[in-house]
């Protein structure tokens, strides 16, 4: 006998408009030429990454940039630091930039701000691609940290300005301007959080509550997703968080229970209607 699991997806989930329109212009060039180099992963997604791969999509890293001539590069939207640009023009590299405005809007503020001599700390993941291209702006000099207890016993400068990656919670940004503030600091806190990650946590909430298990779907090596995930969890604490369906638990799911399917900023619809598929034929 088959569960007959009552299966909705969130109709708000999924790519927002700056993967859209990288995938687009990807895919765009992919059916002209038939191949296309792309800086770094084109979204934190596995299986959207190898869709397109099998498209003639060609990852490299950083490292293999200098030794690339003449081709097509594709900038993915979380952006890059000026030296991207300078290998690029050194090297004739077409650049297909597909940098989110959102955060080539924030790069220009950084740049702004440290043309101005301010002390830059930027509220961020270590090692991520957005995060890099921030500290580019600023001659690698602005402070990156992801956890307020980093910048404990650290001689900080009296007045500084603090940026936030676009896809950090907006709570634990405000928690940290105030807890600096608190410490005495002048700090010109910039919220330059994307909208389009944190307006989903209201809607993701309310989604989440409606339903007796949560499935939520995205890769592990996206941030808004474990962001989003912990939203789902706290409004219904029988919130899953699977990167594709081969990770689904049947053990986890009782006949007839009503199953809310959403994913991050990141995730393909066709891969949240693949674990769907999957729920409803266990
Ligand atoms: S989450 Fe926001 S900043 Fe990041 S790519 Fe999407 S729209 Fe752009």
């Amino acid at each position: 006998m088959g569960y007959n699991l009552q299966v909705t997806i969130d109709k708000d989930s999924g790519f927002c408009f700056g993967v859209v329109y990288a995938i687009d212009m990807a895919e765009e060039i992919l059916e002209q030429d038939g191949y296309l180099y792309c800086l770094g992963d084109i979204v934190h997604n596995d299986e959207e990454v190898a869709r397109l791969k099998a498209k003639g999509l060609r990852i490299i890293g950083h490292d293999q940039l200098p030794a690339l001539k003449n081709e097509k590069v594709l900038i993915r939207a979380h952006g890059e630091a000026p030296d991207t640009y300078r290998i690029a023009l050194e090297n004739n590299i077409t650049l297909i930039d597909a940098s989110c405005p959102v955060v080539l809007k924030l790069q220009n503020r950084v740049k702004t701000s440290y043309d101005q001599q301010e002390k830059i700390f930027i509220y961020g993941k270590h090692g991520h691609a957005e995060v890099i291209g921030l500290q580019g702006q600023t001659n690698g000099e602005a402070v990156v940290f992801q956890d307020i207890a980093e910048l404990d016993g650290v001689e900080l400068p009296n007045s500084f300005t603090l940026y936030s990656q676009t896809t950090k919670s907006v709570d634990k940004f405000y928690a940290i301007k105030d807890e600096l503030l608190s410490r005495g600091y002048d700090v010109k806190a910039n919220d330059t959080i994307c909208r389009q990650v944190s307006n989903r946590y209201e809607d993701l909430g309310a989604f989440a509550v409606r339903f007796d298990k949560v499935v939520f779907v995205s890769g592990k090596k996206s941030s808004n997703g474990r962001v989003l995930y912990d939203v789902c969890l706290r409004s219904n604490p029988n919130s899953y968080f699977v990167s594709d369906p081969s990770e689904l638990r049947r053990e986890n799911f009782r006949p007839g229970e009503t199953v809310g399917v959403c994913g991050a900023t990141s995730t393909p619809m066709w891969l949240m209607e693949q674990v769907k598929a999957t729920l409803e034929g266990f």
